[in-house]
């Protein structure tokens, strides 16, 4: 099996998410190569080779060139599997590749279970195990769910791809800055998280207190932030923010994939869920078999004495 990565980089620098890639092709077994679309001095530290092609004279990001720079590493390498992160980045290129190659795409893997791929379906509330049907495959993988360990090290050979042909319609204006964030959940050392367990939004107040009560900050599941609960910035995920705390107090929350990407290297994990056998239970330290709007009042007054 050999796979065929897509790097991601952006204003001049390679993206650590690239590394998640990597860990993908080393959980499935498969011999990997790169592709690099960006300058040779953000070459990603692995020991394989990296298809490098610089043409930051044509725009940062051009989907035609970006596609014929793939489509010529897939040529050149024989890849089984194409491999791009499930971002906005992979969104717009995969299929693109994907149609000119006429294969299938596979897309937002979170796990791989003997050689086939798990995905979810119904608004990620069931799960399913997707196998390849044509000889090449798109992948896309979901960020968070494959962690590179350690440091990256490594020497990569570079084999660089020169585009004879960049013809395109289109033109790269720049990027846009998202609004700034009214909190950084990503710099916070504790956060206890509000989930739909807590009912209404009058609650959230009370798991707010808890956060204030450990000094740290208020975060929130997607249902709490869809309802109005608690504004986005709050939110952790995959669609939210990935945080790393030295605590994470999960309340009322299940522990879906996206909500667990977001949060599972958090360096200790305390969940209060009134179901014993909530998934959340499988990344917490300490699960608190209880109802949270019992525990979490009682518990923030004897923080508070
Ligand atoms: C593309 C996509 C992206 C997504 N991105 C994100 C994301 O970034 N972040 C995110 O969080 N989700 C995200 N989701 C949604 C995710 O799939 C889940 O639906 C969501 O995380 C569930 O939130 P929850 O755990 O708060 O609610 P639920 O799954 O409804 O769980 C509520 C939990 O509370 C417990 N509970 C109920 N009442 C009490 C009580 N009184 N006391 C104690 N426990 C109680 C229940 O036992 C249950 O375990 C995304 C989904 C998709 C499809």
């Amino acid at each position: 099996m050999k796979a065929l990565l897509i790097c991601e980089y952006r204003e001049g620098k390679l993206l650590d998410s690239s590394y998640e890639l990597a860990a993908f092709a080393d959980k499935l077994g498969a011999e990997k190569a790169m592709v690099l679309i960006g300058n040779e001095a953000a070459a990603p530290k692995v020991n394989a080779k990296v298809y490098l092609a610089d043409v930051a004279k044509y725009g940062e990001y051009n989907p035609d060139l970006h596609k014929k720079i793939v489509l010529e590493a897939v040529k050149r390498e024989n890849p089984d599997a194409i491999v791009f992160l499930h971002s906005s980045y992979g969104w717009d290129l995969a299929p693109r590749v994907a149609a000119a190659l006429k294969v299938g795409q596979i897309s937002e893997i979170t796990s791989i279970k003997e050689g086939k791929f798990e995905v979810g379906i119904c608004n990620a509330k069931l799960r399913r195990i997707v196998t390849p049907q044509t000889e090449k495959t798109v992948l896309t993988i979901q960020s968070g769910a494959f962690n590179f360990p350690g440091e990256p090290q490594g020497k990569p050979q570079i084999e660089k791809i020169e585009l004879t042909d960049a013809v395109s319609p289109l033109e790269f204006v720049g990027y846009e800055p998202p609004q700034k964030k009214e909190v950084d959940l990503a710099k916070a050392d504790v956060i206890v998280s509000a989930g739909r367990g807590v009912g209404k939004k009058e609650n959230v107040a009370i798991i707010a207190a808890l956060a204030k009560a450990l000094g740290g900050e208020l975060g929130a599941s997607r249902p709490v932030v869809d309802a109005g609960w608690v504004e986005h910035s709050r939110q952790v995920g995959t669609t939210g923010q990935i945080v790393a705390p030295k605590l994470y107090v999960a309340c009322g929350i299940s522990g879906a994939i996206q909500h667990v990407a977001g949060m599972k290297k958090s360096e200790f994990v305390v969940a209060i869920n009134k179901d014993k056998d909530a998934p959340i239970g499988e990344v917490a330290d300490v699960l608190v078999v209880a109802d949270v709007m019992q525990f979490v009042p009682a518990f923030t007054a004897k923080l508070q004495k």
